[in-house]
């Protein structure tokens, strides 16, 4: 039974997320899952604790529209300690339900009709409906595998007077890659003179590794000034099922944000924004941040090493690529839908992460898993 038949879609070629649909087929067949990026271990047991108390003490009803205060001032603190850059809490920082409500926020507050937005492929999947679904232009450039660069010189090509925005991602899902302070310079040079709006996606900001350190657009005063950042407590606090997040945006470009987040949100989860506001005062949950997951990372790495798979470099993120060319020349949506059938190990594809489905035999896995889970899998990869 349909209400129309030719309903129309404004989202004609855009599928199911692959996260959603590589953790059904995981959980179908019972497969480990490497897939869908999300800890399989507890965050802090006092985060639980607050976020029980300040339920049981009544804080359930909406919060302000930008956020409870007192988070955005310890945001402000946190922020000016980590960058160096000073950022008000009354006007520069917005509290939201998940970076993605954030970016999608952002990009629906500042794209029209036929703004042209640059975005960096592979990319994280809601960018591009975002921007379709405001009537914008998405312009991609590709990274090239295996080391996911950017050739800054050929990017600056695709800039003219139609650039809206571009979005970068660091440390980069999906190929843990990050941007440099050389990187952020050649940037912050290229857009000087113009109007073009920065949505930094930095949800990894405390997962990069080697002694690195993330070169957040906060960091470049000129950049700064025409960019949004987009935070995740998800990631920071391994609570990506609460789905809470920051902006933080020069006043100009916050003021715009809000507009648009008081009609999709309102507002984000009471109880959760007093937690964290408390949590956040415990700073080494977010610098050992680093270590906690280099160690994973390297077990991990360790385990596979005897495997048919190439180990390729992982800088930042929870996410290891691996080729398998040595193993089948089959595509990698078939790959890994057969794998998590047969083998029962669920990882991503990364052709899904291009517009054009590019396929160098890669496949990705998220190693936010106990030491338990990683061993399991390692072992059923070391059989492929
Ligand atoms: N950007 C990137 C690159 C991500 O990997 C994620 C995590 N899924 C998000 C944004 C969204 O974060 P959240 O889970 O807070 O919506
Ligand atoms: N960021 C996570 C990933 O890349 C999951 C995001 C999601 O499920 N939408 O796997």
């Amino acid at each position: 039974m349909e209400f129309q038949s030719n309903l129309k879609s404004k989202l004609p070629k855009t599928g199911t997320s692959i996260f959603a649909v590589m953790t059904a087929l995981a959980n179908e067949h019972g497969a480990v899952n490497l897939a869908q990026g999300f800890p399989d271990f507890s965050c802090s047991t006092k985060l639980i604790e607050l976020v029980n108390h300040y339920m049981k003490k009544g804080f359930n009803q909406y919060a302000p529209m930008p956020g409870l205060m007192s988070l955005r001032e310890k945001i402000a603190i946190k922020t000016e300690e980590m960058y160096s850059a000073k950022y008000n809490p009354e006007t520069e920082i917005t509290i939201t339900p998940g970076g993605t409500h954030a970016l999608f926020t952002a990009i629906s507050a500042f794209v029209e009709e036929n703004d042209e937005v640059i975005v960096l492929e592979p990319n994280y999947d809601s960018y591009v409906p975002a921007i379709q679904l405001n009537g914008g232009r998405p312009i991609f450039f590709e990274l090239k595998y295996p080391d996911f660069k950017v050739d800054w010189n050929e990017f600056k090509k695709l800039i003219n007077h139609k650039t809206k925005m571009i979005i970068i991602n660091s440390p980069h899902n999906p190929s843990g890659t990050t941007l440099n302070a050389q990187d952020m310079l050649k940037l912050q040079k290229m857009v000087q003179n113009t109007e073009i709006i920065i949505l930094s996606d930095e949800v990894y900001e405390h997962i990069i590794f080697d002694q690195m350190e993330h070169q957040s657009v906060a960091r470049f005063p000129k950049l700064a000034e025409r960019s949004i950042i987009v935070s995740s407590f998800g990631k920071t606090y391994h609570t990506t099922g609460w789905k809470m997040g920051y902006v933080i945006a020069p006043t100009n470009l916050t003021a715009e944000f809000r507009k648009v987040h008081q009609f999709i949100a309102f507002s984000a989860n009471t109880p959760i924004q007093y937690a964290l506001s408390d949590i956040i005062d415990d700073k080494e949950l977010y610098l050992n941040l680093n270590n906690f997951y280099q160690e994973k990372r390297d077990y991990f790495q360790k385990l596979i090493k005897g495997s048919r798979f190439k180990i390729l470099d992982c800088q930042g993120t929870y996410f290891q690529l691996l080729n398998y060319s040595k193993i089948t020349q089959e595509k990698d949506v078939d790959f890994a839908a057969r794998l998590t059938k047969e083998n029962k190990i669920a990882s991503i594809p990364i052709s899904a992460f291009y517009h054009k489905q590019i396929d160098n035999n890669v496949l990705r896995f998220c190693f936010a898993k106990s030491n338990e889970t990683l061993e399991k899998a390692a072992e059923l990869i070391c059989k492929i």
